[in-house]
């Protein structure tokens, strides 16, 4: 069944991997309202360089708002978020900056239906960056290959399966060379035999260093390439813990029911 689904042996032991104590995303009493409704409650969360968090919990519990926040899809009313040094706020002159350093991988792929998956990967580099169109296409090759499908590059994204268009979005994503990468559930659309290749290009991320925040109900995945696993329930942060702690032993009884419910 789907919440099982295994990720391929890591070729390196994920555990291992050093996370810096340099601070990639600083989130601060931060609190977001949609119209009254109170959606984040005063967020307090660090991001280090080099971490993969897993970010679970109830559906409506504020997880997708969280991450949008990160990269200023979503506003939030109080508190602060830094990313790399930038504070997101309503004078912030370089929103472009911010979302190239942070990309982001969505639940339905996202991506333009009319462009090649080549022209998919090159448009934000090529308008955005302003990259030559020449060296946009073989950054974009470059990480076609590295999600193991460079022979669909002047295919449409209709003709490519999920699993598929969805390795296209984490290429179009890196093609931006970002720093810090979110995903929001970006296996929950797919067919189950569809998942592990997903899980797979996100597991090759995180051997090779990647900051990452997944929001995903993949408890596979969480144990294998998590170094922190965050509980959201009702717009706050409940409980986090390293995956072995939080799995074996929850603190709270939010908590305990959501793996009950999931496990
Ligand atoms: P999750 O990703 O954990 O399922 P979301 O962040 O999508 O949760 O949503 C949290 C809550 O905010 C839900 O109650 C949802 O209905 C509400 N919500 C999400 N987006 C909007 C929006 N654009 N306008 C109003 N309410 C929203
Ligand atoms: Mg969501």
């Amino acid at each position: 069944e789907a919440l099982s689904t295994e990720t391929s042996e890591a070729a390196i032991d994920l555990s291992k991997l050093k996370v810096s104590d340099e601070v990639a995303i600083q989130v601060t009493k931060m609190n977001k309202w949609y119209g009254t409704f109170h959606v984040l409650r005063d967020i307090d969360m660090t991001v280090y360089r080099g971490e993969r968090i897993v970010v679970c919990g109830p559906s409506g519990s504020g997880k997708s708002t969280l991450i949008r926040c990160m990269n200023r899809l979503e506003e939030h009313q109080a508190g602060q978020i830094m990313v790399d040094g930038t504070e997101l706020s309503s004078d912030l002159k370089n929103i472009d900056k911010v979302r190239s350093e942070v990309g982001m991988v969505f639940q339905h792929f996202n991506l333009f239906p009319h462009l090649t998956i080549l022209e998919n990967c090159t448009l934000a580099p090529i308008w955005v960056r302003k990259t030559p169109k020449r060296e946009a296409e073989e950054v974009a090759m470059h990480f076609l290959e590295k999600v193991k499908i460079p022979e669909q590059a002047n295919k449409y994204p209709g003709q490519l399966s999920g699993g598929q268009q969805q390795r296209v979005a984490i290429a179009r994503s890196l093609c931006m060379r970002p720093r810090i990468m979110l995903f929001d559930e970006p296996t929950s659309a797919l067919d189950p035999e569809m998942i592990k290749e997903v899980l797979d290009t996100m597991v090759s991320l995180a051997e090779e260093g990647m900051t990452m925040i997944c929001v995903t109900h993949e408890m596979g995945f969480a144990r294998q390439v998590a170094n922190r696993v965050i509980f959201m329930d009702q717009g706050q942060i409940v409980e986090q813990n390293e995956p072995e702690e939080f799995f074996l032993n929850p603190k709270s009884d939010r908590t305990k029911l959501f793996l009950s419910q999931i496990l």
